[in-house]
This record gives structure tokens, C-alpha cells and sequence, in this order.
């Protein structure tokens, strides 16, 4: 039998990358506000949140060039970029970065990994710095204009499983088998769209893995996970 049609979904902050990209450009370069971010999150809009974050440490004075460098210290396990990297030279998998951080902290990352190629697409809220090194971030979804549908519990910016179901409609053929790699508790709703013969990599730690115990309804198998080298061993041994 010829190869399966494989994709691979990856969630990025604490998924494919062994941090959270929006607290840790803070931690690195404006703790105050990595404070502020913590005291603040369950009163706005975490995107929202984050780019008045952003305007905040411009403001003080931190630069493109101290966030760009915080992205690329960030802890990055290296089984995670062997695991990606085998993978897709096996040629019959896709790689899909579906995530709430923002597209110049992915691209950036990704880039300093030499994994970018391999990321067929990623979708995620669009960023881009301001001539004067601001790093503007806003909504996936815009919210001047009409709003996603989903009543799982995804924040206004996105809807991971109506982007999941995107992806699909954009790549036909169906494809054999699916494996999402996630931990959040908004990686639920694009969990409940995975079928049987689908796999969930879902970290231990992490909103995910409570969701799932406290709503259960997925149909596909699900893998939990705690270190990236773990992730690597599933795509060697079941994925190629
Ligand atoms: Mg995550
Ligand atoms: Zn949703």
C-alpha cells in the first residue's frame, strides 16, 4: 500500500515550542509587564491583551531587536526539530501550524530552527513591526466585522477548529490520518474534529488534557506527552 496522506497540526506555544512566545518576550525583557499580563488575563481578550503589552514595552523602550533576540533564546527542544525534520523528509506528510501567538514570533522562530520550509502553512494572528520597531498584533478575526460561530469555547480572536475545517476545504483530497499536537484548553474544539483514525498528542500539563478529562467526546486516539523527545518517538514509530 502506497504511503498514507498524512497531516500534522501543530499548536506552537508549549506544543511545538517548550515556552509560551506572549510571556516569554516579557519575561526576558519587561518583567513589569509580564506581571501586568498575569494580573490581567482573565479581564481582556488575550490578544487584545497582548498587543496593548506590546505598545506598553515600546513605550519603555524595548526594541524589535530585544524581542526578536528573546524569541530565538527561547526554549526550543531539540528532539522537537529532529521529530519535525525526519518527518517531512519522509515526503508524505503536511505540516500545519495553527496558533494563537502571532505570525512574527512563529516566523521568527521557526526561521532561527530551520523548520519554516517545512510549515506548509501557518495560521495564526497577523503581526508586523512598525518603522519604529512597534510590533503591531491583531485579531485573526477582526473584531469590527462578523465573528466566528463556536460554542466550545474559543477565545473571539479565533476558532481553531473552524480553521482546522479551513485547512481541510483548502487541501483536498481527505487525508488518511491526522495528528494534532497540542495542550490548551482552546485546542479542544479543533481536538473534537478529529476522527478515529486521527491522533491527539496532547501534553500533560496544560488546559487540554483538563478539558479532555472533564468533557471527554473525542472520537480519535489520544497520546499524552510531557517531553518533546516523547513526541519525536511517535512520529519514528507510528507516523513513518
Ligand atoms: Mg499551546
Ligand atoms: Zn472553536
Amino acid at each position: 500500500m502506497a504511503s498514507p496522506r498524512q497531516l500534522v497540526v501543530y499548536d506552537f506555544d508549549w506544543s511545538m515550542a517548550d515556552q509560551d512566545t506572549d510571556r516569554w518576550v516579557f519575561e526576558v525583557n519587561a518583567p513589569e509587564i509580564r506581571r501586568w499580563i498575569e494580573d490581567n488575563e482573565d479581564k481582556l481578550q488575550f490578544t487584545d491583551m497582548i498587543a496593548q503589552a506590546l505598545r506598553d514595552a515600546h513605550a519603555r523602550g524595548v526594541t524589535r531587536e530585544q524581542l526578536e533576540h528573546a524569541l530565538r533564546i527561547m526554549p526550543f527542544h531539540p528532539a522537537m526539530v529532529r521529530g519535525i525534520t525526519n518527518l517531512k523528509a519522509a515526503g508524505n506528510t503536511t505540516f500545519f501550524c495553527l496558533s494563537n501567538a502571532n505570525a512574527v514570533y512563529i516566523d521568527t522562530i521557526l526561521k532561527d530552527k530551520g523548520l519554516h520550509a517545512a510549515f506548509t502553512e501557518i495560521v495564526t494572528n497577523p503581526a508586523k513591526w512598525d518603522p519604529s520597531g512597534l510590533l503591531v498584533l491583531r485579531r485573526r478575526v477582526d473584531p469590527s466585522g462578523p465573528q466566528h460561530t463556536c460554542t466550545v469555547g474559543c477565545s473571539a480572536n479565533m476558532c481553531k477548529g473552524e480553521e482546522l475545517e479551513a485547512f481541510f476545504a483548502r487541501h483536498t483530497p481527505t487525508y488518511d490520518r491526522v495528528v494534532y499536537v497540542g495542550d490548551g484548553s482552546n485546542d479542544f474544539c479543533p481536538a473534537l474534529r478529529l476522527r478515529s483514525q486521527d491522533i491527539l498528542l496532547c501534553r500533560t500539563f496544560g488546559g487540554l488534557h483538563k478539558r479532555i478529562a472533564r468533557d471527554g467526546g473525542l472520537k480519535c486516539e489520544v497520546i499524552y506527552w510531557t517531553g518533546a523527545w516523547e513526541v519525536e518517538e511517535v512520529f519514528k514509530t507510528r507516523l513513518t
